[in-house]
């Protein structure tokens, strides 16, 4: 990592597959399921896709091979598998999603599809109904923040049906995004309210603390017990808070992005929590 690696690597424990193995086993030391990320959004080059569905497909193999399977899955953005590519970019997408969904079954595990921004979220939810004809526990995630996202809620909320619900990480438009941050908050909780009152698996992604509060009560409101819904946190935020929710009996599982490409992902952190950027200042000019 050539730049102020201290703070890169406080979010991205390592650039290769077996540094994403080892975070993954320190992890589930603590008791903490995991969701891998091997970085490298919106490619427009068809062999750097293929490349990331082959790093894909090895750590699968090597979190099986180190029996790390029953914890960990991983998180996969379609843009980093082609879905840019012009006009072969849904098509492309998702044959090489196939294969890691395969892949993950092979090892006895899962895949989440992540969501990006909202130009992108039809052919998303498209391909995660394509594969899902194949392998129905493939994940979905939803953005809190845009406007459609209750009733897209309402559609997933089926038995069998895994979706993580964030607030949103992208800077979205007016007309499709509540931009007020009380606005995605209230959307937050009508979403958790569908989710939990639903048949399917809620992972209840999110740092916020009174997020995570209602969240425990609306699981409780709604007959929920540990183990039928999940919380979700990121890499080195929080990481307190997710062992104190595991040591209270919750499933809390921690989003690993790993890889050379973390800079977009990188940035977005800083975007969220601008206390940050004066850390990634002083480590840039002490370098
Ligand atoms: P925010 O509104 O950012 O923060 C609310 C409060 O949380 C803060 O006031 C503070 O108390 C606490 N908090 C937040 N960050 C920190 C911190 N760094 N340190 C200490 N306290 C903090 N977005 C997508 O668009 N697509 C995805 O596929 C996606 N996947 C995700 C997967 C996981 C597991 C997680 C956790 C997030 C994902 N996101 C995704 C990002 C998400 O949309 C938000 O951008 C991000 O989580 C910040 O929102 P928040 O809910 O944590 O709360």
């Amino acid at each position: 990592m050539p730049v102020s690696a201290g703070i890169v690597r406080s979010y991205v424990p390592g650039e290769t597959n077996e540094s994403a193995a080892d975070a993954t086993a320190g992890l589930a030391q603590d008791g903490l399921l995991v969701t891998l990320d091997f970085l490298g959004e919106d490619t427009l080059d068809a062999d750097q896709a293929e490349a990331t569905v082959a790093a894909y497909v090895d750590v699968l193999k090597q979190l099986s091979a180190r029996g790390l399977t029953r914890g960990a899955e991983v998180s996969v953005k379609l843009s980093a598998i082609g879905q840019f590519l012009p006009e072969v970019g849904h098509k492309t997408a998702l044959e090489n999603a196939r294969t890691i969904c395969r892949a993950a079954r092979n090892a006895g595990t899962t895949v989440t599809l992540d969501m990006e921004d909202h130009t992108t979220t039809d052919s998303t939810l498209s391909i995660l109904r394509e594969l899902r004809k194949d392998f129905p526990e493939t994940g979905a995630v939803l953005q809190a923040m845009l406007h459609r996202t209750e009733a897209d809620c309402r559609a997933l909320a089926h038995e069998g049906s895994r979706v993580r619900l964030c607030k949103g990480a992208y800077l979205e438009p007016e007309d499709v995004a509540f931009q007020d941050r009380l606005d995605v908050d209230k959307s937050y909780v009508r979403c958790l309210k569908v989710l939990l009152a639903g048949e399917g698996y809620p992972m209840i992604a999110t740092h916020d603390p009174r997020m995570i509060e209602i969240a425990g009560s609306l699981a409780s409101r709604y007959g929920r017990t540990p183990g039928t819904y999940e919380f979700q946190m990121l890499y080195g935020i929080r990481p307190d808070e997710q062992r104190r929710l595991a040591e209270k009996g919750e499933r809390v599982r921690v989003y690993v992005p790993y890889g050379t490409e973390w800079y977009g992902y990188l940035m977005r952190r800083l975007a969220e929590r601008p206390q940050n950027l004066s850390f990634f200042v002083k480590s840039l000019i002490s370098k």
